[in-house]
């Protein structure tokens, strides 16, 4: 039995628990047939065949930040409901070395929402996504074909909370992170859902491919609960093109590409500035 700080009772404390809540008015009906079926289960110590392999037990409470974040994700009914929810869930343990929680920036009800990897250190000190260099460049790219966080898209990322030394988020961290980016993605309907880089192409796209494969492609992001999925493009990581400025013009390749997906899905797009 799992007390409720995630750690097991012994038998005996389960017994007195149970009574405990018996004596207290609690319905036990459920509680019993667990118990009861637990006890009949059969002998409560068994030898492990020799040959058998040692069961991987879970660890307590492994799940626990998934679930709850799940829960807090489907119950935001609003983007704005959604980034309270983000600022209350400490099922992460990147918020507690983080100044900030970096959600989103940009309109909502944007035709394109745009998903980076993980606050830096000026993204960490504004509490805002891709707000250093590597943002400006990204403003200076979604200007080329007229889209801006002041009219048309929103920015986010796949994890809220700047990693200690900007090292790469773990798959732990992300998986806690996921269930918001999900839910941001079901309120914010996007036409065009733009990746920036690896890291978000790999989360939300749940393949492996290198984004040299990926980048510019028509795609789609989709999952079982998703109603409809989600046009998808992968694009270089603009971190990445200040350190590789050569690749620009694969970044430019790309920008055309997503402009003229945008006008056939019929998204007016501004004048370049
Ligand atoms: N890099 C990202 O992926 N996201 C940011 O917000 C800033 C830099």
């Amino acid at each position: 039995m799992r007390a409720m700080d995630g750690g097991i009772v012994s038998t005996d404390a389960a017994r007195a628990l149970l009574a405990f809540w018996r004596a207290s008015g609690v319905d036990m009906d459920e509680a019993e047939a667990v118990y009861a079926g637990v006890r009949a289960a059969g002998p409560a110590l068994r030898e492990p065949p020799k040959a058998a392999r040692p069961l991987k037990r879970p660890s307590p409470g492994r799940d626990a930040p998934v679930e709850t974040a799940r829960a807090l994700a489907g119950a935001a009914q609003t983007i704005a409901e959604l980034q309270a929810a983000v600022e209350n869930f400490d099922g992460c343990a990147l918020k507690a070395t983080a100044r900030n929680t970096a959600f989103a920036d940009g309109v909502i009800g944007a035709p394109i929402l745009a998903l980076g990897e993980a606050p830096g250190k000026e993204e960490d000190e504004q509490g805002r996504p891709f707000v250093g260099r590597s943002g400006q460049l990204l403003d200076r790219m979604l200007d080329q074909i007229g889209l801006s966080r002041k009219t048309n898209v929103l920015i986010s990322n796949t994890i809220y909370w700047r990693p200690p030394g900007n090292r790469d988020p773990t798959q732990g961290e992300t998986v806690a992170c996921l269930p918001f980016v999900e839910r941001l993605i079901e309120l914010a309907q996007p036409k065009l859902l733009l990746l920036l880089g690896k890291a978000a192409a790999h989360t939300m796209l749940k393949r492996e491919d290198g984004v040299m494969k990926l980048r510019g492609r028509r795609l789609l992001n989709s999952r079982e609960d998703l109603a409809q999925p989600v046009n998808a493009m992968v694009m270089l990581h603009p971190a990445y093109l200040l350190r590789q400025p050569q690749q620009k013009r694969l970044a430019w390749a790309d920008l055309l590409a997503a402009e003229a997906w945008l006008k056939e899905l019929g998204v007016e797009l501004g004048a370049h500035s």
